[in-house]
């Protein structure tokens, strides 16, 4: 078992109230870790912290090199220790080992990409407005100021090098709080940007609870602006504690996101395809593609290929490489997509498998749900209308492509969409109608650092990677440089000034 403190100051220490909380591997419910338990009075520390070193330039006022430089050595410390890191990861959030493996090799890479961002830099010219003789205009971007970031658990480090990344690279300080339920892996980068020698207050990572620690975070007035990441219920809460100060906020929330198959779809494909996008980390993915769309003239065919090959999924320890699917994170999660599961029962979808928790004698300590398929669900059912986040998937047969689009878009997320087709023309025509922030053409999950992503309607606020995401941690000024030069040609000053 591990023992974390929290990270503030550039220090480690325990929590003003010296409460701790415990993590349970969510495979065998062994305790995992010791976790110092950050409150209110830590997290006000933390948010001073950050407020010091931002006013009083430690980070902003660095060169952009030398920002980049720190950004990138936690890029290569992440690639030192992967083999460690996989294994925190795997046994506090009981992702398999094959889907940890990525997780660790996309969270370096990222940092790096951050890294070379932070070396931009962030000025341009505002054509049609500067003129020889007149003026010259900047479109400048500023760092925000202090960003709190609040995460959930499903990749805990990935969202954490996520949030810090572009937060950092745009010269901002940031105080995190990593998921009460997957804390080990963020402590961890605590230690890595403290070896690496960030300015004190620079990071500040908080383990903690939302009911204090991120409420707090959301609506300290000391904050400018709060990057979260979790569920729509909670990203509604954070907007409105922070709008008492008028923070800035990014919201990526949650999803149920439509697959749909077109009939010219290669099957091959398209059947692991679909199996891929809800089934990935066990269904808990924001963007999963919950709701599979079947054409009448290919539904049989496909559901009987996707419910023979779900059977053979395996669920086991997540530390082996033959697992499949791992336990959920928890067993209030696991009884919750129970619940649902119950729903679809009652609001008569048709359970084709799965539906339970395993009886294996060896997963019986593991919050394990086997994966599972409905079919004859109506739009309108809980299970196609509700982020169930767990391994359930949804099966709605159509007549026509547009009937397809339109239950795609009968919901109030708006995250992700994928369309399955020979016919890239076809599939671009029904992608450009699916109200999300991504769609992919015969593919899923496939999110890059480099692509903006982020939702429509409440799947969120804002957009995350890339040079759009770079942006929402910056403040936008215009610069304007007089060139006319003399008073007598400023004819606008003699709206209020008498003339001599
Ligand atoms: P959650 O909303 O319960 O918690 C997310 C974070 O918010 C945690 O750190 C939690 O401690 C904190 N929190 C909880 N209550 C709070 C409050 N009142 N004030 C401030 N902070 C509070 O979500 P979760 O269960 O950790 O994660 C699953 C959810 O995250 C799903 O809805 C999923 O779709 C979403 N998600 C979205 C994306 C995306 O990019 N859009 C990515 C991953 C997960």
């Amino acid at each position: 078992m591990r023992e974390y403190l929290l990270y503030s100051n550039g220090e480690f220490t325990e929590s003003a109230s010296k409460r701790t909380f415990e993590s349970i591997n969510p495979f065998n419910q062994e305790v995992v870790a010791r976790v110092a338990r950050a409150g209110i009075e830590d997290a006000q520390r933390a948010i001073g912290a950050a407020r010091i070193a931002f006013d009083k330039g430690l980070w902003p006022s660095m060169s952009r090199e030398e920002r980049s430089a720190l950004l990138k050595s936690v890029s290569d410390k992440i690639n030192d220790q992967k083999a460690d890191l996989e294994q925190l990861e795997v046994e506090d959030s009981g992702g398999t080992i094959r889907k940890v493996k990525e997780d660790l090799y996309l969270s370096a890479r990222a940092m790096s990409y951050f890294s070379k961002l932070a070396v931009m830099e962030l000025k341009e010219p505002i054509d049609g407005l500067s003129k020889p003789g007149f003026s010259q205009n900047f479109l400048v971007r500023e760092p925000v100021g202090v960003v709190a970031a609040i995460i959930p658990w499903n990749f805990p480090l990935k969202m954490a090098i996520w949030k810090l990344g572009p937060a950092l690279a745009a010269g901002n300080t940031v105080v995190l709080k990593p998921s009460e339920l997957t804390p080990m892996t963020a402590m961890e980068l605590a230690k890595i940007v403290h070896a690496v020698g960030f300015p004190p207050g620079v990071v500040n990572i908080i383990p903690g609870f939302g009911d204090d620690v991120g409420e707090e975070l959301a609506k300290n007035p000391m904050v400018d602006k709060v990057s979260f990441t979790g569920s729509t219920a909670v990203g509604k809460r954070v907007m409105s504690l922070a709008s008492e100060s008028l923070k800035k906020c990014t919201l990526e929330c949650g999803g149920k996101s439509a697959n749909i198959v077109l009939d010219d779809a290669d099957l091959d494909i398209a059947v692991d395809g679909a199996l891929y996008a809800i089934f990935y980390h066990q269904g808990q993915c924001c963007e999963a593609g919950t709701r599979l769309f079947l054409p009448e003239k290919l539904h049989d065919d496909f559901l009987s290929r996707i419910v023979e090959k779900t059977k053979k999924m395996r669920l086991g320890d997540p530390k082996a490489v033959t697992t499949d699917l791992g336990p959920v994170i928890s067993a209030k999660q696991r009884d919750r997509v129970v619940g649902y599961i119950k729903s679809g029962i009652e609001q008569g979808a048709k359970l084709v498998v799965g539906g339970s928790a395993p009886r294996t004698p060896d997963l019986k300590n593991g919050f394990f749900i086997e994966p599972t398929i409905f079919t004859n669900v109506e739009n309108t059912m809980k299970i196609a209308q509700e982020e169930i986040f767990g391994p359930v998937l949804s099966v709605i047969k159509y007549k026509t492509v547009e009937e397809a689009i339109q239950k795609a878009n009968d919901t109030v997320y708006g995250l992700g969409g994928g369309v399955w087709s020979k016919d890239n023309e076809k599939a671009m025509a029904v992608a450009r109608q699916l109200r999300a922030g991504t769609v992919w053409i015969n593919e899923w999950h496939l999110i890059s650092e480099k692509a903006p992503f982020g939702g429509y309607k409440q799947s969120g606020i804002g957009r995350e990677f890339g040079i759009e995401g770079l942006r929402e941690y910056t403040e936008t000024k215009h610069l304007h440089i007089d060139e006319v030069g003399t008073r007598e040609k400023k004819f606008w000053y003699d709206t209020v000034i008498p003339k001599e």
